[in-house]
């Protein structure tokens, strides 16, 4: 294409055992999916009407970065959660059949300006500057849905400089995976290349410059990074 400006990088994702990268279209994430999160934070769990949001793709931060911490907050967050890949798209599908999109598994962070989200609630404002913001999406290599099988028994860990914050066993989600994309499959299209943060449990705090996390997913992937 002849472009006027430089074409923006496309961001994408290394898999591992694999030199082909996979490349990110748009990274959708559901908020107050593990019960206990949702009561550290004072809010309740509605199964029936899920909660979403977005972050942009070039938010996604990998292949080892170090994670700058962002500006205009005093309280970022981390949430560690089970990240879905798809390899196929769909609108308005069953469970089931929202379940044959996933491609692989990852685990990544939806970092949070807690700040400013929680004027956001105040407000009734929308959370963008809270959970869109640039670099707030650390995600590890992904693996091929082919050779992982998360089940309700993975469990989801995150350590901060050797010390475990959250942990947490799949079949503490709220929504599986299934009924995850079922439900924003009536929002939007999926597409190839979507991401989906299927949401974090308890333990949630803050980061600091120069801490170091670990977050892993079962035996299935685990990732490390610093925040600077
Ligand atoms: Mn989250």
């Amino acid at each position: 294409m002849n472009t006027v400006i430089p074409m923006p990088a496309q961001p994408s994702l290394p898999v591992t055992g694999q030199a082909g990268r996979f490349p990110v279209r748009r990274i959708f994430c559901i908020g107050r999916n593990y019960a206990d999160h949702a009561k550290e934070m004072g809010a309740s769990v509605d199964k029936a009407n899920p909660m979403f949001f977005t972050k942009p793709a070039d938010a996604v931060v990998t292949d080892g970065a170090d994670v700058p911490y962002p500006s205009a907050t005093s309280d970022l967050h981390h949430e560690v959660e089970m990240v879905v890949a798809l390899g196929a798209g769909g609108s308005h599908l069953s469970a089931d059949d929202a379940r044959k999109l996933v491609w692989g598994y990852g685990v990544g962070l939806d970092l949070t300006r807690r700040d400013l989200q929680a004027q956001a609630k105040a407000k009734g404002a929308p959370w963008d500057v809270a959970k869109a913001f640039d670099h707030s999406a650390p995600v590890s290599a992904l693996v091929p849905a082919s050779e992982a099988t998360p089940t309700a028994a993975t469990t989801i860990t995150l350590e901060i400089n050797g010390q475990v914050r959250q942990k947490a066993t799949l079949g503490d989600m709220v929504l599986d995976v299934g009924e995850i994309l079922a439900a924003l499959s009536t929002l939007f299209e999926l597409k190839a290349g979507d991401l989906v943060f299927t949401g974090t449990p308890a333990g949630v705090s803050a980061l600091q410059k120069g801490d170091r996390f670990r977050a892993t997913l079962g035996d299935i992937v685990s990732f490390e990074g610093k925040v600077v």
